[in-house]
């Protein structure tokens, strides 16, 4: 395992030279993105590579050509100009997973749900740039006021996990639910089921939790929107990543053998009537293609490499990799728990890579590592490069809005109501709140 302070970028370029010693999940990753923007529509190379893309995803068009010949230099500067001419107009967002050489532009670095609430705090941004994929650009667009305009800088970034459960799907399995419980409360006044869908999903989710008596929940707050679930009603529809269900779940004493899996395709997602009639948790067959990529190997291999490591992995990542790791949390989480740490520690961190490498930069007192040792960026947010966000906001400067997002307002009514619930939820909520 080894430590680097190189963003990405470079790192992939330099093992692609043979300048370092290291292994990339694909070669592709040397490729511009653009020249994956009009061939078979894919993710792009990185983690969910290997994940096959709904028919309906955006596509992004060809990127004008002068922004695909620029130097990485050129680029650069040409954000940076753009940036100054448009001042507080435009404020650009950074996610943690993205690439340094877009993220040393961003106003704010954050989580999906911290950057959509930096975009609400900028009264005067009349562009809200989302370097992030598109469910996060969508919850900006909830967020925002309603004359803002959220741009996604490359229309094809998109999230496989959120993918995995379209509302077609999601609403065939409530559905089939309803015909096995009814929707007669118990004695307790609780629903025999309740509708939770994980951030990362459309925000046609969103609203159909909304419609549904249902809540939105992050990776920071999921036990808390758990139990608020818990308590109206007798189980909860998990979606769409199973492994952050399961994991919340049974760190709140729930037996695994009571959260079944639901495949889409299958009647009954694949269980019997009285497996779904017992369960707790019925957990959406999704996941994230960069954080199953951790496993209990590594974390051995890290142990024995280096006694004392303090192992951290994102509650995305598999129960058992969960389970043998010292500590799980969100980007928020590790990136805190790192920050308060003695000078001298050492970590190896289960998240994305940009954002490891980056804690290893910012953080040279402490060692850092990432638990995989193959570089694989998240494929998806891999695919805002420099070259679009130069286009979005020179585009802005010319008083041209290109590849804005907007949620339609029969879908943003109750997905509002569905994040609304989960910003009153509080521990302990009872009830009546
Ligand atoms: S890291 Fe995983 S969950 Fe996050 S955007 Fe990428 S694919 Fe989606």
């Amino acid at each position: 395992m080894t430590t680097t302070t190189a963003s990405v970028d470079v790192t992939i370029a330099q093992i692609a030279r043979g300048q370092v010693e290291g292994e990339v999940c694909t070669t592709d990753l040397v490729e511009a993105p653009w020249t994956f923007d009009l061939a078979m529509p894919s993710y792009g190379p990185g983690a969910s590579m290997a994940d096959p893309i709904p028919a309906a995803s955006p596509r992004q068009g060809e990127l004008p050509e002068e922004y695909r010949t620029a130097s990485t230099l050129e680029l650069a500067a040409r954000i940076a100009a753009a940036k100054q001419i448009l001042g507080s107009r435009a404020v650009v967002l950074g996610h943690f997973y993205q690439r340094d050489e877009v993220v040393q532009f961003a106003d704010f670095v954050g989580d999906s749900f911290q950057l959509a609430n930096e975009a609400k705090a900028k009264p005067d941004a009349e562009a809200i740039i989302f370097c992030g994929v598109h469910f996060m650009a969508e919850t900006a667009d909830l967020l925002s006021r309603p004359d803002q305009a959220v741009i996604l800088p490359n229309l094809a970034a998109g999230c496989s996990m959120a993918d995995m459960a379209d509302i077609d799907s999601v609403t065939e399995c409530w559905e089939q639910l309803e015909a096995l419980y009814g929707t007669e409360p118990d004695a307790d006044g609780r629903v025999p089921v309740i509708p939770v869908t994980y951030m990362n999903s459309s925000a046609a989710l969103k609203g159909f939790c909304g419609e549904h008596g249902g809540i939105v929940c992050t990776s920071s707050n999921a036990a808390t929107v758990l139990e608020w679930a818990f308590q109206r009603g007798q189980r909860v529809l998990f979606f769409p990543d199973q492994h952050l269900g399961r994991n919340t779940a049974k760190a709140m004493g729930i037996p695994v053998e009571l959260m079944p899996l639901w495949r889409g395709n299958k009647v009954g997602g694949g269980n019997d009537a009285q497996t779904l009639t017992d369960a707790r948790v019925i957990l959406w067959n999704g996941f994230c293609s960069v954080h199953k990529r951790f496993t209990v190997a590594q974390i051995d291999k890290a142990r024995a490499e280096f006694p004392g490591v303090r192992v951290i992995v994102h509650p995305e990542s598999p129960m058992e990799t969960v389970d043998a790791a010292d500590e799980s949390g969100s980007t928020d989480y590790i990136q805190k728990a790192i920050a308060a740490a003695e000078p001298g520690s050492t970590f190896a961190i289960g998240t994305e890579i940009n954002m490891v490498q980056r804690l290893a930069a910012q953080y040279p007192e402490h060692t850092i590592f990432c638990l995989d040792p193959v570089v694989c960026p998240c494929s998806t947010m891999y695919r805002i490069h420099p070259g679009y966000l130069a286009w979005v906001l020179e585009s802005l400067v010319r008083g041209e809005i290109v590849n804005q997002i907007t949620v339609p307002e029969d879908v943003a009514v109750p997905a509002r109501v569905a994040l609304e619930r989960m910003l009153a939820a509080k521990p302990g909520t009872t009830m009546a709140a």
